[in-house]
């Protein structure tokens, strides 16, 4: 199976101990590319470390809404030559999370601004994390309208890039807001909650989203699909991932696999990196 996890935070200290062998289970089931994206400036330039030292390793450099409170426009001075850096394929993660109040919601949608216009200064894709708060949907309808807002000044500036803008990473919102994603010309990144027994309504919407729109990715060393939910999470359980999906579609594993790959690489476009 040729398999791509879109989304893992391998320098993380729970990897400091058996990187090596993490990468190796993973090659070892097929997976073939490791896209690790940031957090901050630090992870930003570990990220791009190990993917210079790493051949199937690429890297998405940016600063996570919950990691922005500090936020200084300064940094994107610090962040832009990271991102030109050869192996850096994405801005990210970068969006709105209210479910957390790590940073006030003002100073989080200036720093998601802030890079999503570095990414279209670059045309680079983006790697957009979004959390609602509890029993709300405005974390996601804030990032679709900002986004909409901003994809009329960056579709004149790169034609070249409709329709692979980025990924909604991890995504938990409504069908409707999924369709609205897609339609805009963003992908869909499934994790571990889909093969969770309580995600009825992630479930359901995996079977209705084409194929061609998805993305999977692991979130390691965040949610570990079942069975080995709450332990941590390595790339290897992406194959969990394409597994569920395939039986919530009727499809082949190997079919699920190699289309998100093809997905991944189309995004990401790292064929022309090899
Ligand atoms: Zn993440």
């Amino acid at each position: 199976m040729a398999l791509t996890d879109t989304h893992c935070h391998l320098y993380f200290n729970s990897f400091s101990d058996d990187l090596q062998a993490v990468l190796e289970r993973a090659r070892g089931v097929g997976v073939e590319r490791f896209l690790v994206p940031a957090v901050d400036l630090e992870t930003s330039r570990a990220a791009l470390r190990l993917a210079q030292t790493e051949p199937d390793v690429f890297a998405a450099v940016g600063v996570h809404p919950n990691d922005a409170a500090a936020w200084q426009d300064a940094w994107l001075e610090a962040l832009r030559p990271l991102a030109q850096a050869p192996k850096v394929v994405a801005i990210g993660e970068i969006g709105l999370d209210y479910y957390r109040d790590y940073t006030p919601p003002d100073i989080q949608r200036r720093a998601f601004e802030r890079q999503l216009d570095l990414a279209a200064d670059l045309r680079l894709p983006v790697v957009i994390h979004s959390r609602n708060a509890r029993g709300s949907a405005q974390a996601i309808d804030d990032i679709l309208d900002l986004l909409q807002d901003f994809l009329a000044r960056w579709e004149s500036v790169s034609p070249e890039m409709r329709g692979r803008w980025g990924v909604l990473h991890s995504f938990s919102g409504s069908a409707a807001q999924a369709q609205r994603a897609i339609e805009m010309g963003f992908s869909i990144g499934i994790t571990g909650p889909v093969t969770f027994k309580n995600a009825p309504d992630l479930q359901a919407l995996v079977r209705t989203l084409p194929l061609e729109r998805l993305l999977i990715e692991t979130d390691a060393p965040f949610l570990s699909p079942h069975p080995l939910r709450g332990k941590r999470n390595e790339p290897e359980r992406v194959r969990l991932i394409a597994k569920k999906i395939a039986e919530l579609k009727g499809l082949l594993p190997e079919t699920v696999a190699e289309t998100t790959t093809r997905n991944a690489a189309r995004l990401f476009q790292w064929s022309v990196l090899d």
